[in-house]
This record gives C-alpha cells, structure tokens and sequence, in this order.
C-alpha cells in the first residue's frame, strides 16, 4: 500500500456528488492491480441484478411486496398503533441484538447533530413511509433495489449535506429516536458502528457516538463500535484508546475507505483486534449503489486472507456480501470465524443461507437508519416461521455467542423495557 492521499477540492467535490462512499482518502491511484476487478466480476454483477428481479416473488414465500414499512402491518407480527406507527406485538422470540446500526453522520463540515434529541417522524434513507400510501417495499429483493432513480439522487444530495451544510433526515436519526424505534420492534440492543472516512478534519464519528452513548441514560442497549481508517499511521493507538472505552467491534469498510482487506499493511489492525478482543465487522460484497470505481475493493474473495490467517478474530461479512452473497455465503461455510451479517437480503436468499448454514453464524442487522428496523426484522420471521431454535439464534443467540468471547455483552437484554 502506498502512503495516503489527501483529496484535493476539486476532487473531494467531486467525489461527494458520487455519495458517501466517496468520500474516504483517495487511494493508490496508480493501482488498478489487475486480477482485483475482472470482466467476469462485472457480468457477474449484472447478472444478479437480472436474477433477482426475474425471480422476485416466485420463492418459497410467494410476492413480498409492501406498502412502506407501515405495509408491514399486514404481517401477522405487526400491527399499526393508535398513532399509525408500526409495531411489533409478537412475543415468542427473545428481544433481538440488532449488530449494523448507525446513527446521524455530520462529518468534515456540515454541524454538528445533537444525538440526544428527540425529533419527529425518522427520516430513514430509504423514506419509504414519507407518503401515504408508503412507496414499494419488496422484500425478495436485495433492499438498496427499493431506491428509484429519485431516491438515490435523494441519497447522494444527503450524503453530501452530511459532509458539508448538514442533513434534515440525519438529524432525526438520533439516539432517543434509535431507542423509540428499538422498543417498537422487540430490538433489545443495537451495535453503534460509525465510518472513519479519512478526512483531513470532522471525522471523529468514533469518538462522537462513544461519547454519545456514555452520555444517555439507555446506553446499556446501545453496544459501542468503533472504526479506524486503514491508513491512518495512528490507526493501532486508536483501537487501543477505543477497546479500553468499551468498543467491542471495529468496523472496517474497503468500499467508502478504498482498501483490500488482505492487503499486508490491514493484518496489522486484526492482529491488534485479537489482542483486543474486538470483532471486525466488515461492509463486505458489491452493493450496487456505490460508484463503479470501489466495487473492486469489496469483492468477498478479497477478504479470504483475513479470514485464513486470523482464525481467533471473528470477522462480520456485512450485507452477507450484499450482491455477491452466493460468494461470501462459500466463505461462510468454509471459515468458522465468518460470519453473514444479513441485513440486505432478501428472503429467498436469505432462506437458502439459512438451509446451507443451519442459521449458525448467522446475523440480525438492519443498517438503521438506511431502513426502518422491522423490513428485517420482518424477513427473519417469514424465513423461521416453524423453526423457532434458528429463529432465536438469528435474532439474539448468534450475536451473544459473537460477543460473549470478550467481557459480558450487556445485561440489557435480560431487562428489555417495552
Ligand atoms: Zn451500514
């Protein structure tokens, strides 16, 4: 790896029309590395884009489609409250342990959010109950596929609002507006995972969310993530500072940080997680959304060198490999320290993982506030329905075992206050 680039205006404007993805420290840009990214990887991205559409609704559970996340309501877990929110009133399967959440990003130099503010209705990225009736929300499919054209213009004109003038939606994705969504859907403790961008300055989200968390009354339902940006020479001092403050997973994204995950110079932080006991959760697979020019970094067979020479870290396949979920679902079988964070897929893909792994392994996680917590939620009911054991491990067992390795995961869990 060679040393860091710090953007220059012009290309860090520029980046930011592209989406949050883009806005990580520039990296080599001399290194296209051939044999990384091949024709294949892109037919094979295309391909799945065709599949999946042409297979939508013709699974094991029949059409998925909704309207908006209220839609869910017709499930028979949920119901709409007396103020037209949704809510879950099943009560058979343990309060989950949600391991993708984020909260507002203001970053560089848009202001700061205040975390601790209740505000109205949140904003998710994916504002599928803005309108009434909400927009489509099909759940046979990977989920960024529910953005139209609009939404995602939408989405990278936020992202760009969160690194420079400030973002309306990330301001009502705020802790107590987290917490409220938490107790509507039986989610009993959420994992807070900020981005370390690189940025030459604002980019302290680690810091910001471990603080904010240390500050709320409700703190013991939110577990602490952390992040460092693979090319930051302070990088190890910084894993040290947030394992000690209670961190106990770091995550590490190859697509917005623009790094491989087997390159030599990242052994150097999971070496460092080892020692500190800190899962790695990994955004792991081809989005989609993200610009062309990334898709490399985040191709599963990149992240078999972690995975083989760490065999004591636990390592999160975020997106369970997202679009590339047939390949990090092969990883997942042949490395026991994989595991499918499976926030992302659809049910059918999401039912096959559960056949081919038993559930072991695998992940609750909903990228709030991408999307409201019940649309997975919602998937992992439909896919465990009559299989109660997996259900429970997918919700809840699964992740105590993941973070049972270190010191004792909260005592929230015992004690959900519904
Ligand atoms: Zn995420």
């Amino acid at each position: 790896m060679q040393k860091p680039t710090i953007l220059s205006r012009r290309q860090f404007l520029t980046a930011t029309a592209g989406g949050v993805a883009s806005l990580a420290l520039a990296a080599c840009a001399d290194d296209p590395e051939p044999g990384r990214y091949t024709a294949a990887d892109i037919a094979r991205l295309a391909r799945q884009r065709e599949t999946e559409s042409a297979r939508s609704g013709q699974g094991p559970f029949g059409p998925q489609k909704y309207r908006g996340y209220r839609g869910l309501s017709e499930l028979p877990w949920f119901e709409l409250d007396s103020d037209g929110q949704l809510r879950c009133v099943a009560d058979d399967f343990p309060p989950a342990i949600d391991i993708h959440c984020h909260l507002g990003m203001s970053m560089f130099m848009a202001p700061e959010i205040d975390l601790m503010a209740p505000t109205g209705r949140v904003q998710h990225l994916l504002d599928c109950d803005r309108e009434q009736p909400g927009c489509e929300l099909d759940l046979d499919v990977y989920i960024n596929a529910n953005f139209t054209e609009d939404d995602l213009w939408e989405l990278r004109k936020g992202a760009a609002g969160q690194a420079f003038w400030g973002s309306s939606a990330a301001a009502t994705q705020t802790i107590p507006n987290l917490l409220g969504e938490m107790d509507a859907t039986r989610v009993g403790e959420a994992v807070i995972l900020p981005i370390a961008f690189g940025l030459p300055f604002g980019d302290d989200l680690t810091e910001r969310w471990m603080d904010a968390i240390d500050r709320t009354e409700l703190g013991d339902r939110l577990i602490k993530g952390a992040s460092v940006h693979p090319r930051d020479a302070e990088r190890i001092g910084k894993l040290e500072r947030y394992a000690a403050a209670g961190a106990r997973a770091v995550k590490l994204h190859p697509t917005m940080q623009r790094f491989y995950p087997d390159d030599p110079e990242v052994m150097e932080i999971y070496q460092a997680c080892e020692r500190l006991g800190l899962a790695v959760i990994f955004h792991a697979g081809r989005a989609g959304i993200e610009p062309e020019a990334t898709h490399r970094y985040a191709m599963p067979r990149h992240f078999e060198g972690a995975l083989g020479s760490f065999p004591n870290v636990d390592f999160v396949l975020g997106h369970a490999g997202a679009r590339d979920a047939a390949s990090a679902l092969e990883l997942a079988l042949r490395y026991e320290n994989a595991w499918l964070g499976i926030h992302g897929q659809g049910v059918t893909t999401l039912h096959e993982m559960l056949d081919a792994t038993g559930g072991e392994r695998m992940l609750f996680g909903t990228d709030w506030p991408f999307y409201h917590l019940a649309a997975t939620l919602a998937k992992v009911l439909i896919i465990t329905e009559g299989r109660q054991e997996q259900r429970d491990a997918l919700l809840r067992g699964n992740a105590e075992r993941l973070f049972g390795r270190g010191t004792a995961i909260s005592s929230a869990g015992t004690h959900p206050r519904y």
